[in-house]
């Protein structure tokens, strides 16, 4: 096409007027409002304008007619995908318990109600119901939080890196904070430790090797301007081999010596012990405060399985010089978060947790138990499709993630439904799963998209069936 043929195309591009008298605008018009409609349709037609100019709309020449077809058809895709971005439910079926990408931690039936029921309308977040005088913002939580870590106090603030932030701020702006090198991590989603402690006017002092650091190693790096001693979980990277470092409690005793603070984050940590489950490095909190750390941070929304938040525990005085600083105003966190955790924390205090909290539900199913449930589940995919389609349903043996952040070297052992169409390829069928409602978000690997029942809770189980059987119908080609 040339530039004057484009001239002429252009002439017959239809108005933001027609374009919102035509059907599809009509079918818009009702959930969006005429205003929207109204910026929808402008950059629909804006779109095809520029593909014309650029020559990227197949098409060499349209009528005017076509070319209000195709506006309509913009209209529609770009609304379409505006829906999709919207917040929703979504299905899990990757089998990536703790999985950043979809929200992190599923919410306990416990910590949903109580998220509409206790702080959707009017509640007590300040407000001393025994004596009707002011009370302390998030008392509840703060002490069940200290009750279940052994910690004399506690604090919740925005998320776990807010939390360091807040930590290195309080206690080490312009002095020094001494760090093994093999602790210099970079945690999924942007949080890198010397980019926090920069930030937070903390001189960085680096000791040890990237894979050993001796006691020794602090020790000598202990100077009048050392403020903390600082130690952070690697979470989501292990050295493996010739590797050694001080533990907390001996940190602890050189802190303390020197009249300096052990702070320690941990990033997921767990609140009991889960090394039943093959979790055998990460930190149990209350192990770190026995031991003598003087302060632990770690995130509400990953092994705890609340929602995202900061946790701060640690002695008193410490928490309170931290409570009283501008930064902590900040950072605090709202009704809805503390309505959500104390419901996820008095499961944990009541010792019904692993019955109660999806994460650890999602973590203790057994093997026999995941393939009952997708051999029974195979079986009524079948029952209602059909044998001899071309869509292949196979039961295969794979592995979990326990994911955000956690324990990378163990992945639970599951049982997974691998699909594979004769004449379509997985990523096709994979995007036809998440453009399905709810969309169910999918694993492929080896040319199979695989359904993994792990992280699909019970009561999800039958929408998971009817999008199956759709696609079944969907990909049928004689
Ligand atoms: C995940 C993690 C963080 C960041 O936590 P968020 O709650 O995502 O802010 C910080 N430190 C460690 C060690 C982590 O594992």
């Amino acid at each position: 096409m040339n530039e004057s043929d484009d001239r002429q195309t252009l002439r017959l591009l239809p108005s933001i007027d027609a374009l919102l008298r035509s059907e599809t605008a009509n079918e818009i018009l009702q959930p969006v409002g005429a205003k929207h409609l109204t910026i929808l349709a402008r950059t629909a037609t804006d779109l095809l304008r520029r593909e014309i100019l650029e020559g990227t709309n197949n098409r060499e020449n349209y009528s005017r007619e076509e070319l209000l077809k195709e506006a309509g058809k913009h209209l529609e895709s770009i609304w379409l995908i505006e829906q999709n971005s919207k917040l929703q439910r979504v299905i899990n079926a990757t089998g990536v318990i703790v999985h950043t990408n979809l929200g992190r931690a599923p919410l306990s039936e416990n910590a949903r109600r109580a998220l509409v029921e206790n702080a959707s309308r009017y509640c007590n977040l300040e407000y001393d119901i025994t004596t009707g005088k002011r009370g302390r913002r998030g008392a509840s939580v703060e002490n069940l939080l200290a009750e279940l870590t052994g910690a004399e106090s506690a604090l919740v603030v925005n998320n776990c890196a807010a939390a360091a932030f807040l930590v290195l701020t309080v206690f080490a702006k312009g002095g020094e904070v001494i760090i093994s090198r093999g602790e210099l991590v970079e945690i999924g989603g942007d949080f890198r430790v010397p980019d926090v402690m920069e930030q937070s006017g903390a001189i960085l002092r680096e000791v040890g090797a990237t894979n050993r650091t001796r006691i020794s190693d602090y020790e000598k790096a202990v100077n009048e301007n050392t403020c903390l001693i600082l130690k952070v979980h690697p979470s989501n990277y292990r050295i493996v081999g010739f590797t050694a470092a001080p533990n907390v409690a001996e940190l602890a005793e050189l802190a303390h010596e020197n009249d300096i603070l052990l702070y320690e984050d941990v990033g997921s940590g767990a609140l009991f012990d889960l090394s039943k489950y093959g979790l055998t490095d990460e930190p149990i909190i209350a192990d770190s405060i026995k031991a003598g750390a003087d302060v632990v941070t770690f995130s509400g929304d990953k092994l705890p399985g609340g929602v995202q938040s900061g946790l701060i525990v640690g002695r008193q005085a410490v928490i309170e010089k931290i409570r009283k600083h501008p930064l902590y105003r900040a950072l605090r966190v709202d009704k809805l978060i503390y309505a959500a955790l104390e419901a996820t924390l008095e499961s944990f205090q009541k010792e019904t947790a692993w019955q109660e909290i999806p994460v650890l539900k999602m973590l203790s199913m057994s093997e026999a138990k995941i393939r009952e449930r997708i051999k029974k589940f195979a079986h009524k995919l079948k029952k209602k499709t059909g044998e001899n389609q071309e869509l292949k349903f196979e039961i295969i043996e794979g592995n979990s993630v326990i994911g955000g952040g956690s324990a990378p070297m163990v992945q639970p052992i599951t049982t997974l439904l691998a699909l594979k169409h004769a004449k379509m390829s997985a990523a096709n069928l994979e995007q036809k799963l998440r453009l399905s409602k709810p969309p169910v978000i999918a694993r492929i690997l080896e040319d199979k998209v695989l359904i993994d029942l792990r992280t699909v809770s019970e009561d999800e189980e039958a929408e998971l069936l009817d999008s199956l059987i759709k696609l079944t119908a969907e990909t049928r080609t004689n």
